[in-house]
């Protein structure tokens, strides 16, 4: 039996051609928008300023597409993993992380992930394939505390910038007034540099993190072997062309291994690299990983660094460790520890 296609995902103009496959005037296109996005219909059915016999058309050949998650885990603090499951039988992971006045909700991209970043599990399973649009947009949707969401990050399983045109797709309905109306400034793509950098640069609001993780490229390149393909000063030097004093901000993500990376030399050396971008820098712990010579540097050494950055004049927090008894915090995604 042929698939039907999914509705929700689709941007105004995919949905002009939905309208006019079913013999609708252009114009119900903003209202399918309306019905799926900003009513939240979970039903063509219910979509009741449609004709009838439109409905019984776009029933035959297309479904609303609302996958619920399959299971959920809490952390004592508060944090909630979701696992969703995806086409192929396989599935991704969403972290919820509400705080005193945020919310904010951690969607992924892709299931698994190409770019082996040896700190990552998820990097550890290797690629399966991207998320379509719907597979993306599913999470925020279908999420339980919907509604309470401030916040979306795109720093879930996968790498975001490697899956643009998906991703593109669920930006445009995401802050477009025919879909969610989220202000750009509420959304952060998260990037270890991958190749569509530049498109999002070009053509979207919404913020950017990088992730860094050290100041001296070899060192980069022996736990990111991105940095063969994308090289930070590269990456930097693309940045550096982009506005970031306005609406849109940038901060650089620093996990902070022990005798690694977490020397007051290389905060030094990352203030001087950073030092013609306005930008924040936000160190993260890492949690350890099975099979990895890496370890979590201590706070002492954390609040040097990130004291060392602040007196350069580069804004620099530590970021709170969320969820990590569920393994639902940074590099801990995996899909295989919900129990
Ligand atoms: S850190 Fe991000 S880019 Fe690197 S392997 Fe993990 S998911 Fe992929």
């Amino acid at each position: 039996m042929k698939r039907k296609k999914q509705l929700l995902g689709m941007t105004l103009n995919e949905l002009k051609k939905v309208a006019q496959e079913a013999g609708l005037p252009p114009y119900a296109a903003k209202q399918l928008a309306d019905w799926l996005y900003k009513k939240k219909v979970a039903s063509i059915a219910d979509m009741t300023n449609i004709a009838a016999i439109k409905r019984e058309y776009l029933k035959e050949h297309f479904e609303i597409g609302i996958t619920p998650p399959s299971d959920g885990v809490k952390s004592n603090d508060g944090t909630i993993k979701y696992l969703y499951p995806v086409a192929s039988g396989n599935s991704v992971e969403s972290v919820y992380i509400p705080t005193d006045d945020h919310a904010t909700l951690c969607v992924s991209s892709q299931v698994g992930c190409k770019m082996s970043c040896i700190f990552c599990m998820t990097g550890r399973q290797g690629f399966t394939s991207n998320l379509s649009a719907n597979e993306i947009l599913n999470q925020i949707h279908s999420l339980p505390e919907a509604e309470r969401l401030t916040n979306i990050v795109f720093m879930g399983m996968g790498e975001p910038l490697d899956n643009t045109d998906e991703l593109f797709k669920v930006l445009e309905i995401l802050t477009s007034s025919y879909g969610y109306a989220w202000s750009p400034k509420r959304i952060t793509v998260s990037t270890i540099g991958a190749k569509g950098l530049k498109r999002f640069l070009d053509e979207s609001n919404c913020h950017l993190a990088i992730s860094l993780h050290s100041p001296y490229p070899q060192e980069r390149f022996s736990i990111m072997p991105v940095e063969k393909a994308f090289p930070m000063y590269q990456i930097l030097a693309l940045i550096k062309k982009y506005d970031f004093t306005h609406q849109r901000r940038i901060s650089f993500e620093y996990i902070v291994f022990k005798d690694f990376n977490d020397s007051v030399q290389h905060a030094i050396a990352l203030a001087g690299l950073l030092k013609d971008i306005p930008c924040r820098v936000n160190l993260i712990t890492f949690h350890a990983i099975p099979d990895t010579s890496l370890d979590s540097s201590n706070i002492k050494k954390m609040e040097l660094f990130r004291d060392t950055l602040n007196e350069r004049g580069i804004i620099c927090t530590i970021r709170a460790s969320r969820g990590e008894d569920i393994f639902a915090a940074c590099g801990m995604l995996s899909t295989s520890r919900h129990t």
